[in-house]
């Protein structure tokens, strides 16, 4: 066995010099602020680290396999530097190198640019909310996520706990993945659709519950009592997508539930959705929208109770499903455990209080939504205050869903939405000054050494 061992290691020894490649191009172009693209400086950075910290794990791997250990041993260790950490790590790199590059492409630089400020600012207002409540300290706070253009069909999240393999080739063993830069995979269309963005709110809330554990809480949680077992055994199944949609709710309110009610409606009666999908991690459309429904009404505001009968009346017209129709009676309870729990994992707050200002959010984003419909009375995108990116696509929702839809309104609401988008004064987190200090290189290389791509404990 001699020769071959010694062949496997010398040629994994030159594939790990190849690896990575790129990362000072992207450095130098980060500090050169070509394009703007100093704005994702401290992000490339982390990046180095991620980068680094994994070749360094490959070499020490390689190292134990240079030591004398049985042959089954060492094929056991080449399968999982193979199909684990190098295959996991060139498609890290793949992943991100090609989100950087997009930034990079004046065509859609400034759309991607428009979603990432939407994500990043979700994010930061509810990790900042944890950290006013003792809950973190500023060196581990994460980067804010980074939205990558994706063949999906749907939008999906990418948390530090939670499949790659979905991205990935079917097979990949991918598992327990942590990442120290979230990401949101988007529909590569969805960002010349401001009015379909609502859905990063949801997308960011998995990043969100990923880093603070809401779900994994709420799974645990006594507050389901109300219901009964046999139907709570399923709606803790569904606990990590419903909670996302609470997020969805708080950070998007009217314009999340119009999303996601326009798509789901739609879907509805097909064969996708004929059966209840026991073993699905989402409610089924005719319980899900109804859920987002009862969860607009917990706050008791009057614009949001209109908007949840709408939808609710429009899911009512869906196929009924004998299976599904008890847990129609448990949504407001469900919606009341979400939002009103007060968890451990917030020090004692409940998911409301992450963003408690919907009536005024819904209001702000109205008065856009007139704008972007009519082109007349544009609100002012810095007086007296900045107005919040994350409150563009509700906006843009709010006008497309205001009435019929004409030839030519989409593209009219999309080129003023990205319009208004531009005169919002970037703030100062995303002006490419932003440091990466000590500890928080420390906290991310931490994080880098912590990814199990195959699942495994070390
Ligand atoms: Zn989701």
């Amino acid at each position: 066995m001699f020769d071959v061992r010694a062949r496997a290691l010398a040629e994994l020894e030159h594939r790990m010099a190849l690896f990575p490649r790129n990362i000072d191009g992207l450095l130098a172009a980060a500090t050169a602020n070509e394009e703007g693209f100093g704005i994702h400086a401290t992000q490339v950075r982390v990046l180095e680290i991620l980068m680094k910290e994994l070749v360094q794990r490959q070499r020490a791997f390689l190292d134990r396999l240079r030591q004398d250990v049985p042959d089954a041993d060492f094929a056991d260790g080449i399968d999982i530097l193979l199909f684990e950490e190098m295959a996991g790590a060139h498609k890290v790199w793949s992943i991100f190198s090609r989100a950087f590059a997009a930034r990079r492409n004046p065509e859609i630089a400034p759309q991607l640019d428009a979603a990432d400020l939407v994500a990043a600012e979700c994010y930061r207002l509810c990790m900042g909310k944890a950290r006013n409540w003792g809950l973190l300290d500023a060196d581990s706070l994460r980067e804010p996520p980074l939205v990558c253009l994706e063949t999906c069909p749907e939008p999906m999240a990418i948390s530090r706990e939670e499949l790659l393999g979905v991205l990935c080739d079917v097979g990949y063993r991918f598992h327990d993945l942590k990442l120290p830069i979230p990401l949101v995979l988007l529909p590569a269309d969805h960002i010349e659709c401001t009015w379909l963005l609502p859905t990063l709110c949801h997308e960011v809330g998995h990043n969100v519950d990923n880093d603070l554990g809401l779900s994994v809480e709420l799974r645990q949680s006594l507050a389901w009592d109300g219901i009964a077992p046999a139907r709570q055994a399923v709606w803790r199944q569904w606990t990590g997508e419903i909670v996302a949609d609470a997020f969805g709710v708080l950070l998007g309110n009217a314009g999340f539930a119009q999303t996601i009610a326009a798509l789901l409606l739609a879907l509805g009666p097909g064969k996708r959705y004929q059966a209840p999908a026991p073993t699905s991690t989402h409610p089924h459309p005719r319980v899900r929208v109804p859920l987002i429904g009862a969860m607009l009404r917990w706050f008791g505001i009057p614009a949001l109770d209109a908007i949840a009968t709408r939808i609710e009346r429009d899911a009512q017209a869906l196929p009924a499903l004998d299976e599904l129709t008890p847990f129609l009676d448990d949504v407001s309870v469900v919606a009341g455990v979400l939002l009103g729990t007060k968890l451990a994992a917030l020090g004692g707050h409940g998911m409301a209080e992450l963003c408690p200002h919907l009536a005024a959010d819904l209001k702000q984003a109205q008065k856009l939504a007139d704008y972007l419909e009519s082109g007349e009375l544009r609100p002012s995108p810095d007086k007296p205050s900045h107005f919040p990116y994350r409150l563009v696509p509700v906006a843009a929702q709010l006008a497309v869903s205001a009435r019929s839809l004409e030839p030519g309104r989409l593209a009219a609401i999309q080129q003023r939405a990205m319009a208004f988008v531009s005169a919002i004064p970037r703030p100062p987190m995303l002006d490419g000054k932003a440091r990466l200090t000590a500890g928080r290189a420390a906290f991310y290389a931490r994080l880098a050494r912590e990814i199990h791509f195959g699942g495994r404990t070390e």
